[in-house]
């Protein structure tokens, strides 16, 4: 049972004097989002506020744009105050070089609507019914009462409409706090564009190659799978964050339950990312790899050459 509620962890931000807020590695809106509403909230309220995401990845344009960008400090920056928070974390792999920082504060919560979430913190507020971590972040401000301005709104928006595909399996309730966060003053129209639909020319190169050398196997599983290969080779030409958007393109295929994209982060490093339509439960998969996910949308990381990470993944069901 997990009893932490949003009180529960207001009460121990509050008690905080400083406080290191740690973003998962590849860092999306949902999990900078979450990090810099936290952030800036707890900045006004004159607590000193490190943000950080590990690795050495630029963070993608967009993302570094959002409001409170200047409250994220490089990794190797970090100083590591005594209440850490993770959010969008599902395990602490997630937090890569800066689980160390994670592990040795006084005081740890974890944030995070991912199903296959165990809990890895003192405190660990995690709801797989949230459509993303962003809004359970905002469950935190209300029971602290912090008044939400129209940037906080915006770090929350961003998480909001990315982690429901521009709301459409959004939830009723988070249709409410869209609402309620476009009546702050959030600016929906030009986030959608920036953070959705924006792509330097070179990505429509890169769509084009590799979904034209897309295969169906649909014995693969129950329904259909349909995958494609990112080589390294192809990747280093974008932002590795314009390769995230690949499998929004490869998952419309209509004769295919699952889509999965392998993305060779580095020479021989793998992150496969899978998504189902209906039948298909991806959790199981992708925990079966040591990665993890919600239902409908997870990934691992695989080692090996392009045939052995495929292989696996067609033998995963
Ligand atoms: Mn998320």
């Amino acid at each position: 049972m997990n009893a932490t509620t949003p009180a529960s962890v207001a009460d121990v931000l509050a008690a905080s004097r400083a406080v290191t807020i740690l973003c998962h590695v590849r860092p999306d809106a949902d999990t900078i989002g979450s990090g810099l509403a936290l952030g800036l909230a707890l900045d006004r309220r004159g607590v000193d506020v490190e943000v950080a995401f590990p690795g050495d990845d630029r963070l993608p344009g967009t993302l570094g744009m959002l409001p409170g960008a200047k409250l994220l400090v490089h990794e190797s920056a970090v100083v590591g105050h005594t209440t850490v928070v993770a959010v969008d974390a599902a395990t602490i792999d997630r937090l890569d070089r800066l689980s160390a920082v994670f592990e040795r504060a006084d005081r740890t919560v974890v944030i995070d609507h991912h199903a296959s979430n165990e809990g890895f913190g003192q405190l660990d507020l995690i709801d797989a019914e949230a459509d993303c971590t962003a809004t359970l972040v905002l469950d935190v401000l209300d029971a602290m009462d912090t008044p939400i301005d129209a940037d906080i709104a915006t770090c929350i928006y961003a998480g909001l409409v990315t982690d429901t595909g521009s709301f459409k399996w959004a939830r009723p309730d988070s249709l409410r706090v869209a609402a309620r966060l476009l009546d702050l003053g959030v600016d929906g129209r030009t986030w959608s564009r920036l953070l959705l639909d924006s792509h330097p020319l070179t990505w429509l190169t890169l769509v084009a190659e590799v979904l034209g050398a897309a295969q169906y196997v649909p014995d693969a599983c129950d329904g259909g799978l349909v995958y494609a290969v990112v080589p390294n080779a192809a990747l280093r030409k974008v932002d590795w964050a314009e390769v995230e958007s690949v499998i929004d393109i490869l998952r419309t295929a209509q004769e295919a339950e699952v889509a999965a994209v392998c993305k060779e982060i580095a020479p021989g490093s793998w992150a496969v990312s899978l998504r189902a339509k209906e039948s298909v439960d991806l959790v199981p998969v992708a925990r079966s790899h040591g990665g993890g996910g919600h239902r409908r949308a997870a990934g691992y990381s695989d080692t090996g050459t392009v045939d052995e990470v495929v292989t696996r993944l067609l033998g995963s069901f």
